[in-house]
């Protein structure tokens, strides 16, 4: 996969956030995990990672986000991603990681996931250990469920624990402002808030469901790339948990679509909520009336690709 010659001293590569325009999520598996139906779109939020030769493992980081949830030791989840790497192919040496954040932390926007996604494919041209793509995603996926997803980008369908990809067609290109939140949502936290609140009231009148689907309508208007259509099928079964643990983003989904939006959604984990909007004019007048009303937004286009190298 190395797209720069093997002697580099340094390689930057760059991975996209997601907004899940759709996630349904099913039955609890044995090992923990959930099945889940996840539409994802990458986003034009993007994470910057620099690669250079190392004896050992280290990271810095810097970016237009709060940081000070970002772990800068063995837990940060790009050194993770180099040492497994390092591990699988035998490369013996290190390497110092520079991180650029633009992806809100603990957002529900896959910004850990796009770091680790960026640091595999640069550390693989670093070491030039040239792995097969199926090689990089299947290391990918035993980093984190949205990890390969970083990889590939643009619109595709998650299965499974939402790293089963398939690709979906799409057209055009969607106007998102999103609108951030101080307090980041812990997604297993999330996750466990759904089980509980399903074990209490609905399990036995709706089982969860084993091996959900995407709904068709999802999947046409994000054919026909059109907002419209795309508004009026956005999901998140982890919204209704998502808004108990911060009850607060009720009013900033309404505040959203009182000011033009065609519809808002927590993405993903939360507590970030994406509004969808017809065009780039009423993105900008969204993000005018949020920012007024003391709202940190900023506005995003999608899709775009997955991680690649940038030759600086
Ligand atoms: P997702 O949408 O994939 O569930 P998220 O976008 O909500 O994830 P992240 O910002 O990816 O959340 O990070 C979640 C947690 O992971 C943070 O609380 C942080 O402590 C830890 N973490 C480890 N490495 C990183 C990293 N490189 N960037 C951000 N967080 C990291």
């Amino acid at each position: 996969m190395t797209t720069v010659p093997a002697a580099s001293t340094m390689v930057h590569a760059r991975a996209p956030g997601k907004i899940n325009v759709f996630l349904k999520v099913g039955a609890l598996l044995d090992d923990g995990y959930h099945d889940v139906a996840i539409a994802y779109q990458a986003v034009s939020l993007c994470e910057d990672v620099r690669a250079f030769h190392a004896d050992d493992f280290s990271v810095s980081v810097t970016g237009t986000v709060d940081l000070s949830r970002v772990p800068t030791d063995g837990s940060n989840i790009a050194i993770k991603a180099a040492r497994l790497l390092a591990r699988r192919t035998g490369y013996r040496g290190g390497v110092r990681l520079e991180i650029d954040k633009h992806v809100p932390v603990t957002g529900g926007m896959g910004g850990g996931s796009a770091d680790a996604a960026a640091t595999l494919l640069a550390c693989d041209a670093l070491w030039g250990t040239n792995i097969s793509r199926e090689e990089m995603l299947g290391l990918a996926s035993e980093l984190g469920a949205d990890v390969p997803f970083a990889l590939t980008g643009g619109t595709a369908i998650g299965t499974g624990r939402g790293d089963q990809l398939s690709p979906a067609l799409a057209k055009g290109q969607f106007q998102w402002v999103l609108a951030l939140s101080d307090a980041g949502l812990s997604t297993p936290e999330v996750y466990t808030a759904l089980d509980e609140h399903r074990q209490q009231y609905s399990q036995d009148i709706f089982p969860a469901e084993v091996a959900p689907s995407v709904d068709a309508d999802v999947l046409q208007a994000l054919r026909a790339g059109d907002p419209h259509m795309l508004a009026e099928c956005l999901h998140n079964d982890l919204q209704a948990p998502a808004l108990k643990m911060a009850p607060s983003l009720a009013g900033v989904i309404e505040l959203g679509e009182k000011n033009g939006a065609l519809a808002g959604v927590v993405s993903g984990s939360g507590p970030t909520v994406a509004f969808l909007t017809a065009d780039l004019d009423s993105a900008l007048e969204l993000q005018i009336a949020l920012s007024a009303a003391q709202m940190n937004v900023v506005r995003a286009t999608g899709p775009v690709h997955g991680a690649r190298i940038i030759n600086d």
